[in-house]
């Protein structure tokens, strides 16, 4: 419970401490409120989890996926929260996250996403760094790399993402109404994405070290 409450308490913490950063970012192309948005969010999130005394996966995640959808305001809310939630349910009853579930849940989150906002890949969007992400750790699962080296495979290839998104022309989201004018932009979802799963990359090498 410990580590997991940690896992938690620090995905909070690089979002509110990049508030300013994932503000400034949608203001270029969006409504200036990602920052904003994302920290209230996480914000409620890290009180809840400060409480928290259940050491089931599943359930501390569909608290965050609650929380989310009920206190941020703007797209991001209901996506991450679905994302969350969906991984929360491939997580019920786990205390703790091996490979094959980081990708069940990874899968289920991103399916989640799709669904709720009806975007693919390469519409400028969080997708655009969570895809290419689930591909590296899954590539790097199949050739037998340690959680924690596929996480860090995922958040670069996260990275990646979010500079491909400097190329392309939104077409979902606010910033589809820039049309052209978003080229040149980075995606301030995608940001949000590749800061969580830096910290979830963190995470699973801390542990690695514990063990
Ligand atoms: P809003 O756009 O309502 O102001 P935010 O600023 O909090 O909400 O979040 C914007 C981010 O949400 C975008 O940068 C993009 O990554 C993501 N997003 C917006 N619409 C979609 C969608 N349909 N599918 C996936 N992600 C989306
Ligand atoms: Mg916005």
């Amino acid at each position: 419970m410990r580590s997991l409450n940690m896992a938690i308490e620090a995905l909070a913490n690089i979002i509110i401490a990049n508030k300013e950063k994932l503000t400034e970012i949608d203001a270029a192309i969006g409504d200036a409120d990602h920052g904003i948005n994302m920290a209230r969010g996480f914000e409620a999130v890290r009180a809840k989890v400060a409480a928290n005394t259940n050491d089931d996966i599943g359930a501390v995640l569909k608290m965050v996926g609650v929380t989310l959808i009920s206190t941020v305001g703007g797209a991001s809310g209901p996506l991450y929260g679905t994302a969350f939630m969906r991984a929360a349910l491939a997580a019920q009853g786990k205390k703790t996250v091996d490979g094959e579930l980081a990708e069940k849940m990874f899968a289920a989150a991103i399916a989640g996403i799709k669904e709720r906002g009806k975007a693919v890949r390469g519409e400028k969007t969080m997708l655009d760094a969570l895809e290419p992400a689930y591909d590296a750790l899954t590539q790097g699962l199949a050739s037998r790399k340690s959680l924690a080296e596929c996480l860090e495979m995922a958040s670069s290839a996260a990275l990646a993402g979010v500079e491909y998104t400097k190329t392309i022309i939104a077409t979902k989201g606010r910033a589809s109404y820039l049309g052209e004018r978003s080229l040149g932009h980075q995606d301030a979802g995608a940001t949000s994405s590749y800061l969580m799963l830096t910290v979830l990359a963190e995470i699973a090498q801390n542990l690695g070290r514990e063990e």
